[in-house]
């Protein structure tokens, strides 16, 4: 384990404070949006280091490296876990053992059907890079955690973080810990296939997921502002070029989460079409080879793909 006591260890503080973007964005954190912030932090951090990596400074990378590195060793050296599971490539530790919860029970039962779900819908390669998930019995025990390996903030309730090996899932129980699991873990799986993602298709993704199988087509909690939204045209101006552009905390909103899950409700359940535009994109990054902009790629099928997705959530019954 690295010692954090060690002043050439970097840590997430180091890491997003070494860009002010971020570290700008970390000091408007408000509690209503502390998941989706927190989670956009790692997820920006991730994307950064992989899509933009030829543009980013030497020690930028090795500072994030080194972060992966820390926080994942940390997780496998505690000695707090008092249920250790293994379901497939997914290792799950947890302070509380597993049957003594019904959610992460149930979740932990779910989990092959959630890989394969994900997998199947976008037409993954399956690999078998192992995923952690690690399960703190309270918030207080997280951040204490989190304290300890000196990562930043306080104000996040779940936090996904890929290293060169593995990629690791935290999370404390609480009324909505199942959402956080199947969200975390998405990215997770997402990054254990995709060298990268852009930020809006990894946060749409993960949004799109996070919701049990039968939800996930006309169910999630999104799906009724989307609508209601549509219907008001000072509240409806969709635009994926604009998210596109989304690099960092301070071009996300909770609203921008909203269009980022809605564009992928579109190309998953739209017209003709838009499925095979999504995967023949997810197909090029897999493979490596630059994928371009889903919007270009959507434009060459439809002009407006504004329209096409306005009319798509028209549809909603
Ligand atoms: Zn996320």
């Amino acid at each position: 384990m690295i010692s954090t006591s060690d002043a050439s260890v970097m840590t997430l503080s180091d890491v997003t404070h070494s860009s002010h973007t971020l570290a700008a964005a970390q000091q408007r954190l408000i509690p209503a949006t502390c998941r989706f912030r927190m989670r956009q932090v790692v997820a920006s951090l991730r994307c950064r280091l992989n899509a933009n990596m030829m543009n980013l400074s030497r020690r930028y990378i090795i500072s994030a490296v080194i972060l992966c590195t820390l926080l994942a060793t940390g997780a496998q050296a505690s000695e707090s876990w008092s249920d250790h599971q293994t379901v497939g490539r997914f290792e799950i530790r947890s302070e509380v053992p597993v049957r003594q919860s019904q959610a992460l029970s149930e979740f932990v039962r779910s989990l092959p059907h959630h890989e394969s779900d994900i997998v199947s819908s976008l037409g993954l390669t399956p690999n078998q890079s192992p995923i952690v998930i690690n399960v703190f019995q309270s918030r207080r025990n997280y951040l204490e955690y989190m304290t300890q390996h000196r990562a930043a903030g306080r104000d996040r309730r779940a936090l996904f973080i890929q290293s060169k090996s593995h990629g690791s899932v935290y999370v404390y129980l609480h009324a909505g810990v199942v959402t956080d699991l199947r969200h975390e873990t998405t990215h997770a799986i997402l990054h254990s296939s995709f060298p990268f993602l852009p930020l809006w298709l990894d946060e749409g993704l993960a949004e799109y997921f996070e919701v049990s199988r039968e939800r996930r087509a006309s169910g999630h909690p999104h799906r009724s502002r989307v609508k209601l939204d549509a219907r008001l045209v000072v509240a409806w101006h969709p635009s994926l070029v604009s998210l596109e552009a989304a690099q960092d905390l301070s071009d996300m909103s909770a609203a921008r989460y909203r269009e980022s899950w809605t564009w992928v409700h579109f190309l998953l359940h739209g017209p003709d079409g838009a499925k095979s535009v999504l995967l023949r994109y997810l197909s090029s990054i897999e493979a490596h080879i630059p994928p371009g902009s889903v919007s270009t790629r959507l434009r060459e099928v439809w002009p407006e793909p504004e329209r096409q997705l306005t009319a798509h959530v028209k549809s909603w019954k």
